[in-house]
């Protein structure tokens, strides 16, 4: 598979460009997730023209109409990073996804501070490149780099940037879309059973509509199921609907002692991987090819490490 093209604010790839002439050197994107993905790095405070070092920016104001001033004085530069973005996002870039940089108030994606007269922070908002990009590309996998601290959200992130670009490059045919579905059938059970149903009967098309119209209609519903958290209950119903798979194959004893683990992994006491590996083994085992070739077992590259090593 192609490598997924993410757009990333510059700072995060340890490059110079704050204010400061600092960066925010994200270890775990840098050295992880950078193996595996194309980087296209934007700095849109650098685009605006103000240089290394810079004035630190603020949004001051209302909360529906903040404006980007310049720290201690009056200078508004909303209509300049309104502008640039605008001039940053004409072409089309061929984004897959976009990992912001949080609380700044240009890239900051949820949260920025806004600050009222008295110069305290009264309310939050986008920031405006931010803003930009998601009224230009509202239906792809954003996130802030913040989040990404969580073992949990970083994963899930994971599992839907992978599953929309394999979805996103795609041969155009009927065939490939129906394959498709088959493998991430659990996956989307997990996100949204009633919807993945539905995608299934999109996928089988018995309707005969065109090929770029299906597609559309696919991806349109598949977005909302993938943005969808998954539940620890619609997990456990996916792994008790592959356990299924080996009724006639594995004892009542290891059948118990299969489900004691469900029940762990209900509890928190083991996580979703450990069982997943456990099925993933029973399927090898049992050479279930339905079951080997489910996005579910690798939803992301081999190799790419979701826990920091310390
Ligand atoms: S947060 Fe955005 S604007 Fe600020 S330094 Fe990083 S890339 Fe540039």
């Amino acid at each position: 598979m192609m490598k997924p093209r993410i757009g990333i604010s510059a700072c995060l790839l340890g490059r110079k460009v704050r204010h400061n002439g600092g960066d925010k050197r994200n270890d775990w994107l840098v050295d992880q997730l950078g193996r595996f993905v194309e980087w296209v790095p934007f700095c849109p405070e650098l685009e605006m023209g103000l240089g290394v070092p810079r004035p630190t920016m603020r949004l001051k104001g209302k909360l529906k109409d903040p404006q980007l001033i310049v720290k201690g004085t009056e200078q508004n530069l909303t209509l300049l990073a309104r502008s640039t973005a605008e001039r940053l996002l004409s072409e089309d870039l061929k984004l897959d996804s976009f990992i912001f940089k949080k609380g700044s108030p240009s890239c900051g994606l949820e949260h920025v501070k806004i600050y009222g007269k008295n110069d305290s922070p009264s309310s939050s908002a986008i920031g405006f490149f931010a803003a930009a990009f998601k009224e230009k590309n509202p239906s792809l996998p954003v996130i802030e780099e913040g989040r990404l601290s969580d073992p949990r959200q970083r994963e899930r992130y994971l599992v839907k940037l992978f599953a929309f670009v394999r979805l996103r490059r795609l041969p155009r045919e009927v065939a490939s879309l129906q394959n498709y579905h088959k493998n991430q059938r659990f996956i989307l059970m997990a996100h949204a059973p009633g919807h993945c149903r539905r995608l299934g009967a999109i996928a089988a098309n018995s309707e005969n509509i065109g090929v770029n119209e299906l597609f559309s209609n696919y991806q349109s519903l598949f977005l909302d199921v993938i943005n969808t958290s998954p539940s620890c209950n619609h997990w456990i119903n996916v792994l008790l609907h592959m356990l299924g798979f080996f009724k006639n194959e594995i004892s009542g004893g290891e059948k118990q002692q299969i489900l004691r683990t469900f029940d762990d992994y209900r509890c928190g006491a083991l996580p979703l991987i450990a069982v997943m590996t456990l099925m993933h083994h029973l399927a090898e085992k049992y050479s279930n090819r339905y079951l080997l070739d489910q996005a579910v077992f690798e939803p992301y590259p081999k190799g790419l490490l979701v826990m920091d090593r310390n």
